[in-house]
């Protein structure tokens, strides 16, 4: 899988702390822009996370170049709508070969690895011979499975991208979509530290897991409650 950041919003840092600054500022945002200092953009940043006040992180946008994921992966990215997508089209673009994903838990398994090879290459081999029969690209890839990789260009504001992060980054996460935005999390950490830190699993944000169970890496709501008990027991005692 490759994840490229291909463009994004100049100073995206700088620009969410301006227009977050312009709304207590009798100067323009162009000025503030210009004149707050990396101390000031540092602190007001914290202080809009801190505060839950997100919407100038809406100012910052992240084109990405994704390239060599499962369209099983694609499937669950395009549901996070406040996005943009282009993806490269099954209809105009045929298959001469078929690049597909394979997951680790089959990659581990010898013998069903080899029934999935096998199994990709009369997919794709069938699809071939449905193409030269006329069938129209856009029909013949019916036949394609869900392991077939796929381009896509995503861009996504900040707030999204925490947004999406904090369900996409849990462990309890399917795997690839997790690896998609470790790598995502990885370019944003080029151009932009601060809200790079703020991508990561709702836990994290929240304090505490809201799944059935937890991975072990934050407890469960009612794990903390049991908790808060026993302390409070203790104390009582
Ligand atoms: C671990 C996991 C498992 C999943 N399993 C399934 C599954 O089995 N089946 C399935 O169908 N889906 C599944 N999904 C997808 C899930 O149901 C959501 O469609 C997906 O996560 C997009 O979530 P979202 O609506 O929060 O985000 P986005 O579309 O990214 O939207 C961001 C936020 O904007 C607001 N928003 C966006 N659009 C609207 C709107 N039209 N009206 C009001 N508010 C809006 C909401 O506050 C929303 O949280 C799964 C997702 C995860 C993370």
């Amino acid at each position: 899988m490759q994840v490229a950041l291909i463009s994004y919003t100049a100073e995206p840092e700088r620009t969410v702390a301006a227009a977050a600054r312009l709304s207590t500022s009798p100067v323009g945002a162009a000025e503030l822009l210009q004149r707050m200092t990396p101390e000031q953009v540092a602190s007001l940043l914290q202080h809009l996370v801190e505060a839950g006040h997100l919407s100038p992180f809406e100012h910052a946008s992240f084109t990405f170049a994704v390239e060599g994921i499962s369209r099983a992966c694609s499937h669950q990215l395009v549901r996070h709508r406040l996005a943009s997508y282009t993806q490269q089209s099954q209809r105009y673009v045929s298959l001469k070969t078929l690049p597909f994903i394979t997951p680790e838990s089959i990659a581990a398994k010898g013998k069903l690895l080899g029934s999935y090879q096998a199994h990709m290459e009369a997919s794709h081999k069938l699809y071939r011979e449905f193409l030269e029969q006329g069938v129209p690209a856009e029909d013949a890839r019916y036949l394609l499975p869900n392991a077939t990789e796929t381009k896509l260009v995503l861009t996504m504001n900040a707030r999204e991208l925490m947004h999406v992060c904090g369900v996409r980054l849990c462990l309890r996460a399917q795997w690839e979509i997790v690896e998609l935005f470790e790598k995502v999390k990885i370019e944003v950490h080029k151009v932009a530290p601060f809200i790079a830190r703020e991508l990561k699993p709702k836990c994290y944000q929240m304090g505490y897991c809201d799944e059935n169970e937890s991975c072990g890496l934050i407890p469960t709501l009612k794990e903390l409650e049991e908790d808060e008990a026993v302390t409070q027991g203790a104390g009582a005692a």
